[in-house]
């Protein structure tokens, strides 16, 4: 199979749970919950986006793709693989997940949750957008960018995540969509807060 690729490059992954951890990401172009484009934003069922996932380049097969993650990794440590998007869960499939594995790496996705998941996955981060339905309803953790008038935390809390994390929504509103989620998580314990450490240390 081919892949549509993004971007490919080492950095410490910036949210969630894993946060400061040190990675490399694998950003697969398109998404299925909008174009990307801006002219499609407002009738996009997403429509916070602040990602391009647009065009990117082409890999014809998962051994050259695992290879090009590869030669992102230096140094030491367990390799970790973040795949992301994009919705990832569109490309990502068994093949290249033995082919990641076979190099030594874990492999974690980052998912808007509307996609069944190939199995072998050693991460699984949801992260619900507006009404979409999710088809992925268990995993490693739930991070909802906060607030989402059609995403609220309840619709989520009893679904089989090991972690429930609220991410403030980057934009104008940043301080206060954060101080929102400060006590939200303050008065709901499940939650905790995440915030994009990446964009406060300058990475990507
Ligand atoms: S689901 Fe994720 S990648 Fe797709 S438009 Fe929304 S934020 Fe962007």
């Amino acid at each position: 199979m081919a892949y549509s690729v993004k971007e490919i490059f080492p950095t410490l992954q910036g949210e969630g749970i894993q946060s400061g951890r040190k990675a490399v990401f694998l950003r697969f172009s398109g998404c299925n919950l909008w174009s990307g484009r801006e002219q499609d934003r407002d009738s996009a069922v997403c429509v916070f986006c602040d990602t391009d996932f647009v065009d990117g380049d082409r890999y014809d097969d998962a051994h050259s793709l695992a290879l090009a993650v590869e030669r992102c990794w230096s140094g030491t440590g367990q390799k970790w693989v973040v795949v992301t998007g994009g919705e990832p869960a569109l490309q990502l499939d068994s093949d290249l997940i033995a082919h990641l594995h076979d190099l030594g790496f874990l492999v974690a996705i980052e998912t808007n949750g509307t996609k069944s998941l190939p199995a072998g996955i050693d991460w699984v981060c949801v992260s619900p957008k507006a009404d979409a339905a999710l088809a992925v309803t268990q995993g490693d953790e739930l991070k909802l960018v906060f607030p989402q008038t059609l995403a609220p935390p309840e619709r989520f809390q009893a679904l089989a995540f090991h972690h429930f994390l609220l991410q403030p929504m980057d934009g104008p509103e940043l301080t206060r969509n954060t101080t929102l989620a400060a006590d939200y998580c303050l008065a709901h314990p499940q939650w905790r807060l995440s915030l994009q450490m990446h964009k406060m240390a300058g990475l990507p």
